[in-house]
C-alpha cells in the first residue's frame, strides 16, 4: 500500500504536534502544514518535513516564517495566510488525508472546503460537527468525503463499530453503506466517557474561587487551553455529545455520559442484545490520531501500552449536572436544534476567552451561555450563513458586546 501523504491544520497545536509523532513513526510525506500565531514552531516543523506549502494568519506572520527559515537556510516551501491559504491546505491534491486539528469554529470553513473537494478527513476539530454538522455529513455523503473522527471518544465508539460508520461507508454508497446503515439500527446508546476533569468532586463554593491555572491543570490530557477549560466545566463532554450525534446518526437521547476518572475506557458502544462493546487504551492522543491515519490497518503504536494492573480498578458515576451546568445546555441546545448548536458554541468560545483573560469567573461560564441561549431566535433551518451568525451572536452576548 502507497504510504499516505498528510496536510495538518494546526500543526502547532496539542493535537498537531502529536500527529507530526505519528506521522514521523509512521514514515508519512507531509504536504502542507498550518500555523498561526507560534512561527518559531512551524518553522522548525517545516524545516524537518518539508512540506510543499506551509499557511499562518497574517502577511506579517508570513514574513516572520520566510525569514526564520531563511536565517535557518532550510527547506523553502510555498508560504500563503489568511483564508484562502488555508483552504489550499486543506484541498491539495496531493494530500491523501487532511488532518483538521485547528481549534475553534475557525477550522469550519477549511473543512467544508476539504469536504466538498471529496477528502478524507481525521477530525479533530470538534467545533466544526458542533456548528454544522448536520450540513458537514451531508455534503460529506455527497462528495464522497470519509470523515475519521481523532477525538479519543469518538475514535473508540468508531472502533467498537468496526469503522462501519456512514459518515466513513457512507461515501462508498451501495453495500458498504447499507451495512453501516444495518449497525446503525443495532445500537441501543452510546455511551461517551467523561474524566470528570480537574473539578470533580467540588462544591459550588470551592468552584466559585477556581482559578484559571487550576482550570488548565487537566487530571489525565495534555491538550490546548481552550479544551482544558472545556474539560473543566464539562462542556467539552456537552460538545462531544453534538459531535457524536452527527458521526454516528445517533439521537442525543440514546447518548449517554459516564464520568470514568480512570480515563481507561475512552467510550462505549451499548447494542440492543444487551452487549456493551469498550474501547480501552492509555490516554494518549497518538492512538486514536494513528487510527484515523491507519484506517483498516492496526500498525504498532509509538506511545504507551496500557497497564490493567497497575491501573487496578475502573470506576463509572453520573456526571454532576448541577455544578457543572454545561453539559445539559449542550444537550438542550441539541435538542432545540437549528442555530442553538452554534448559539451554544460561540457563547462558549467567548466564555472560555473571558475566562481565559481574567475577565469572568468559573461559574460565569455557564451562567453567561445559558442567558445567551435564552435570548436567542432560532432559525430552525440554518443555512451557512445563519450558523455563522448564531456563532457571533453567541459570543458577542457572553462578552457583553
Ligand atoms: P491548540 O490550541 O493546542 O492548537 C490549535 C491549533 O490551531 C494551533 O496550531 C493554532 O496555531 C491553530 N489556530 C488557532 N487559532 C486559529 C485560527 N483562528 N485560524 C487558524 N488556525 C488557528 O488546540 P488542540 O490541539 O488542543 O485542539 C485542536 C482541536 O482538537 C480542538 O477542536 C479540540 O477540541 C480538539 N481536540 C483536542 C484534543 C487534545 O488532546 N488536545 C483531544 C480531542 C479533540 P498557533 O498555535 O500557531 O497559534
Ligand atoms: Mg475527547
Amino acid at each position: 500500500m502507497a504510504k499516505q501523504t498528510v496536510a495538518i491544520l494546526g500543526s502547532t497545536g496539542s493535537i498537531g504536534r502529536q500527529t507530526l509523532e505519528v506521522v514521523k513513526h509512521l514514515g508519512l510525506t507531509v504536504e502542507a502544514l498550518t500555523g498561526y500565531n507560534n512561527m518559531a514552531l512551524l518553522a522548525r516543523q517545516v524545516s524537518e518535513t518539508e512540506p510543499r506549502l506551509a499557511v499562518t494568519s497574517t502577511a506579517q506572520k508570513a514574513m516572520e516564517l520566510k525569514k526564520l527559515l531563511q536565517e535557518e537556510g532550510s527547506w523553502m516551501p510555498e508560504i500563503m495566510y489568511g483564508a484562502e491559504g488555508f483552504r489550499l491546505a486543506a484541498t491539495m491534491g496531493s494530500a491523501g488525508m487532511i488532518v483538521a486539528a485547528m481549534s475553534g469554529v475557525a477550522g469550519l470553513d477549511p473543512v467544508l472546503a476539504a469536504v466538498k473537494a471529496g477528502k478524507r478527513i481525521a477530525l479533530a476539530n470538534k467545533e466544526v460537527m458542533v456548528v454544522a454538522g448536520q450540513l458537514v455529513c451531508a455534503l460529506a455523503e455527497a462528495h464522497g468525503s470519509a470523515i475519521f473522527p481523532v477525538d479519543s471518544e469518538h475514535s473508540a465508539i468508531f472502533q467498537c463499530l468496526n469503522g462501519r460508520t456512514l459518515t466513513v461507508a457512507g461515501t462508498a454508497k451501495g453495500a458498504a453503506a447499507e451495512t453501516a446503515r444495518q449497525t446503525g439500527v443495532t445500537i441501543r446508546r452510546l455511551i461517551l466517557t467523561a474524566s470528570g476533569g480537574p473539578f470533580r468532586g467540588f462544591t459550588k463554593e470551592a468552584l466559585a474561587t477556581v482559578e484559571i491555572e487550576q482550570a488548565l491543570r487537566h487530571p489525565n490530557w495534555e491538550m490546548g487551553k481552550k479544551i482544558t477549560v472545556d474539560s473543566a466545566t464539562l462542556m467539552n463532554k456537552g460538545l462531544e455529545v453534538i459531535e457524536a450525534r452527527w458521526l454516528f446518526q445517533v439521537p442525543s437521547s440514546r447518548i449517554q455520559v459516564v464520568v470514568h476518572p480512570q480515563s481507561a475506557v475512552h467510550s462505549m458502544v451499548e447494542f440492543v442484545d444487551g452487549s456493551i462493546l469498550a474501547q480501552m487504551g492509555q490516554a494518549d492522543m497518538r492512538q486514536p490520531i494513528q487510527m484515523a491515519l491507519t484506517w483498516p490497518r492496526r500498525l504498532k503504536t509509538c506511545g504507551r501500552y496500557l497497564d490493567l494492573i497497575a491501573l487496578g480498578q475502573m470506576t463509572f458515576e453520573e456526571p454532576d449536572h448541577e455544578n457543572f451546568p454545561c453539559l445539559r445546555l449542550a444537550y438542550d441546545a441539541l435538542r432545540t436544534g437549528g442555530t442553538m448548536p452554534a448559539l451554544l458554541n460561540g457563547a462558549n468560545e467567548g466564555a472560555v476567552a473571558g475566562f481565559l483573560a481574567g475577565k469572568i469567573g468559573f461559574r460565569d461560564i455557564p451562567k453567561r451561555i445559558a442567558a445567551a441561549m435564552e435570548a436567542h431566535q432560532v432559525v430552525e433551518k440554518p443555512k451557512l450563513s445563519d450558523l455563522l451568525a448564531a456563532g457571533e451572536e453567541g459570543m458577542s452576548r457572553v462578552l457583553g458586546k
